[in-house]
């Protein structure tokens, strides 16, 4: 497998993934590029080895056993393409890196996303979003592989919505890269905005932990934070896995937290949630199965 990509073998997954949990992989491949991610693909099939894309593994939670698989990392896939306001980017770039990039060429539109701690893809999948802005906001096209074909479609053919898009129900579709079309704006106005909301982030989130944002979606006009934090939970565990202190829709791992910890956290709020207010709260990060 090496001539597709730089190959890892026997990870410790607890690296790949922002709440330092899980067991390890047998293999972890970076594709050099879009050509070897998809030779690489067509060999992972006709061999019969399972794969799973990661991003920065800031929106997941992995299992506790060890993955008798391939986990593909896409940092590799990082160009970005810029022409006048039409900025074409790779999947596998961090989001912040790509957001410092448009700041710099003056182009705004995605600043309020600077903070979330993923790569373009992974946003693109869940519709990432924060402050009034979503991933979605600009796009214009995707492209992706899927049946070792690559695709190009329409943002209205995604059906983003809220944390939410077509590419988070098809795990056959692997995302490459996204085009955007933003607006000129001032790099000092941005980077005001950016210092404001990191500020906000620094002082509401438990950042100082492993954790993978925020755990449950909103409901509809209410705070799922709000909710939890008003039946007392912040502070709840399960032996390291917690309910924070600083903000009750986040998990924090402050140690040696398992997989299944954080899943029985995940569940016991869920239950109490619907005992006190009968609201049944939606996971916002994913349960990775293998
Ligand atoms: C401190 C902190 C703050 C956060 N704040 C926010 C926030 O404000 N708003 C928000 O929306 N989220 C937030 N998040 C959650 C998370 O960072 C985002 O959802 C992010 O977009 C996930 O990106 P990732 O690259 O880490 O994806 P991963 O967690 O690695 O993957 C998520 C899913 O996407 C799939 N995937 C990733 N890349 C690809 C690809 N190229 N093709 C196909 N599938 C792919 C994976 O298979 C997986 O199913 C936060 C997380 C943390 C830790």
């Amino acid at each position: 497998m090496h001539e597709y990509g730089e190959l890892l073998e026997n990870v410790n997954l607890k690296k790949y993934n922002t709440y330092k949990i899980g067991g390890h992989s047998k293999y972890l491949i970076k594709p050099y590029n879009i050509k070897c991610l998809k030779n690489l693909i067509e060999y992972l099939k006709n061999n019969k080895i399972k794969y799973i894309v990661l991003g920065k593994g800031s929106n997941v939670i992995l299992p506790d056993e060890d993955y008798d698989g391939t986990i593909i990392l896409l940092e590799k896939l990082n160009k970005i393409e810029i022409e006048n306001n039409i900025v074409n980017a790779e999947s596998g770039i961090l989001l912040n890196t790509f957001i410092n990039k448009l700041i710099n060429n003056n182009l705004g539109g995605l600043e309020n996303l600077y903070g979330i701690p993923g790569t373009l893809g992974g946003a693109i999948v869940q519709n990432a979003g924060c402050y009034s802005s979503e991933i979605s906001d600009y796009i214009e096209s995707i492209t992706y592989l899927k049946d070792n074909e690559i695709k190009t479609i329409n943002k209205e053919d995604c059906d983003f919505s809220y944390r939410d898009s077509i590419f988070k129900k098809d795990k056959d579709i692997i995302l490459l890269s996204a085009s955007f079309k933003l607006y000129n704006k001032d790099k000092k106005e941005m980077k005001e905005i950016i210092k404001n909301n990191m500020n906000k982030r620094k002082s509401s989130q438990p950042l100082e932990y492993p954790n993978a944002g925020s755990v449950f979606r909103n409901p509809k006009d209410l705070s799922a934070g709000k909710l939890i934090d008003d039946l007392n939970l912040k502070g709840y565990h399960i032996n390291d896995a917690y309910i924070s202190n600083k903000h009750a829709n986040f998990i924090i791992n402050k140690g040696n937290s398992s997989s299944e910890d954080i899943k029985l956290l995940i569940e016991h709020i869920k239950k109490e949630i619907y005992k006190n207010y009968k609201i049944e709260l939606i996971l916002e990060q994913e349960i990775v199965k293998y």
